[in-house]
């Protein structure tokens, strides 16, 4: 049983989603206006570490990263370089897509965008204002937070504590300081969109009120962000869409701790960061995933030398291992059988990503599997492909599918015994067509084979091959 820690009643629960086999996870993603930071980045590998062992418990989940497309940030940036804020969403919108693959971060289903979704957007906004949630000021629309009774419930924040504690803004229209933007009016130079309201544009909370209740509908499984978003984002975004359908929305919470730099949240306006594509360039994902495995999603972490230093020693053994395994299954073709109870690690692994991913203990689960399969290697040096086989399989469901730590998909055949015998076939042709001197035949295959990513490469003794990609 997979049990959730639930930002919104604040204990862990059992996680049972609303159309089992099927799950439906929300992510706030980036707004789009500069390269992400590896504080970011922490969230997109822990949601998708999250996505990966609900599939690995055989969940079929569809999950959702928007990215905020229109947005003050993005006007400011456009403004400063003098283009368009499109083209500024368009480029950071690549290098977003581009960076996550790096990372090796499954795609997600969707990444539904705020500008195409505006139709939506307006039309939650007038069902707000029809039923008197929402107020319209000379175009600008505002929430008004008074209406909405549990306000405060998800970020466990008192209404009236937030409102005395909260700095009378310069915007007096507003009924409340508490009120926020629904609808935007446009200014000079602003992208805009004709509404009942008048030109304007979207406040960033309604956005994902709105394409969430679209793909989603008006309750779902799973919704998740840093922790900066629980007040006000997350805690707005329950007002809207409660409001709007009269339902439950969401039933659990899941937040991200930040990474820190000298105990301060890495963020891009104190300019205290790294980008990941900076960091890709020094260490590879494996490596940088080793890192954010190694702390439970839900707390602050640290980023240090000495984090990068320790995940980077444990990635080694686990390197190590790969390499031996690699070579034996190159070398061998029998050997004795090895008994290993695969299904005691398989479940301690579970047992521990069901008590809320708990990732710091899965990968201690890992590294007591790669300590006693190292005993039992080089206590047998005789154990046949079957074992390494075995210890293979057991770290790409893990430590690869679940994790993402390893990736055996560079070097390796995975897609079965089949698949090497054929290979095995055309490396046995084509050393009969070197033997008649038909050469042209014999690069055909190598020259084909390569093609498919299978790389030969020729010894005295005989043709090994890897796979390359
Ligand atoms: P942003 O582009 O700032 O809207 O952030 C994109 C995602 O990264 C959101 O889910 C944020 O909550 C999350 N995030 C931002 N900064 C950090 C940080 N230092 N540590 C962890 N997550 C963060
Ligand atoms: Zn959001």
């Amino acid at each position: 049983m997979l049990y959730i820690y639930n930002t919104l009643t604040k204990k862990k629960e059992e996680f049972i989603p609303l159309n089992p086999p099927y799950v439906k996870m929300y992510f706030c993603g980036p707004t789009v206006y500069d390269y992400f930071h590896i504080g970011n980045a922490r969230s997109f590998i822990m949601i998708d570490i999250i996505r990966r062992y609900l599939e690995f418990q055989g969940y079929k989940v569809t999950f959702a990263m928007n990215l905020t497309d229109v947005d003050d940030k993005i006007i400011k940036k456009a403004n400063s370089e003098n283009i368009d804020p499109a083209i500024i969403a368009e480029k950071y919108t690549v290098a977003f897509m581009n960076d996550i693959r790096k990372l090796k971060i499954k795609p997600a289903d969707l990444y539904p965008k705020a500008t195409a979704h505006i139709a939506e957007i307006i039309q939650m906004i007038k069902t707000l204002e029809d039923k008197k949630f929402a107020y319209n000021i000379d175009g600008n629309v505002f929430y008004d937070v008074k209406k909405f009774n549990g306000y405060g419930r998800l970020s466990g924040k008192n209404i009236d504590d937030l409102e005395s504690g909260a700095r009378v803004e310069i915007n007096e229209e507003k009924r409340n300081p508490l009120d926020f933007s629904l609808w935007k009016k446009a200014k000079e130079g602003e992208p805009y969109w004709e509404s009942p309201w008048g030109k304007g544009r979207p406040g960033w909370h309604i956005e994902c009120s709105a394409m969430s209740n679209k793909h989603f509908g008006e309750t779902f499984d799973i919704h998740a962000g840093g922790s900066d978003l629980i007040f006000p984002h997350h805690e707005n975004e329950i007002a809207q869409s409660e409001a709007a359908s009269g339902k439950h929305f969401v039933n659990y919470w899941i937040h991200f701790g930040f990474l820190n730099i000298n105990n301060e949240k890495m963020s891009k306006s104190l300019g205290n960061f790294f980008t990941a594509r900076e960091i890709l360039k020094k260490f590879s994902a494996e490596s940088i995933r080793m890192l954010f495995v190694q702390s439970h999603y839900a707390g602050p972490l640290n980023f240090s030398d000495e984090l990068l230093t320790s995940a980077l020693k444990g990635l080694e053994k686990l390197t190590n291992l790969k390499d031996l395994i690699r070579e034996n299954l190159k070398q061998k073709e029998s050997g004795s059988i090895i008994e290993v109870d695969f299904t005691k690690y398989k479940k301690r692994f579970e047992d521990t990503m069901n008590d809320d991913f708990n990732t710091p203990q899965a990968v201690a689960v890992i590294f007591d599997f790669v300590k006693e399969m190292n005993k039992i290697i080089s206590e047998n040096p005789e154990a046949g492909p079957e074992f390494y086989k075995n210890v293979r399989k057991f770290l790409i469901d893990t430590a690869q599918n679940v994790l993402g730590i390893i990736d055996f998909s560079e070097t390796d055949i995975l897609d079965g015994k089949l698949e090497e015998e054929l290979i095995e076939l055309l490396i046995k042709l084509r050393q009969e067509a070197k033997r008649d001197k038909n050469y042209a035949l014999a690069d055909k295959i190598r020259i084909g084979l390569n093609e498919l990513g299978i790389e030969l490469k020729d010894s005295k003794e005989k043709t090994t091959f890897k796979k390359v990609k």
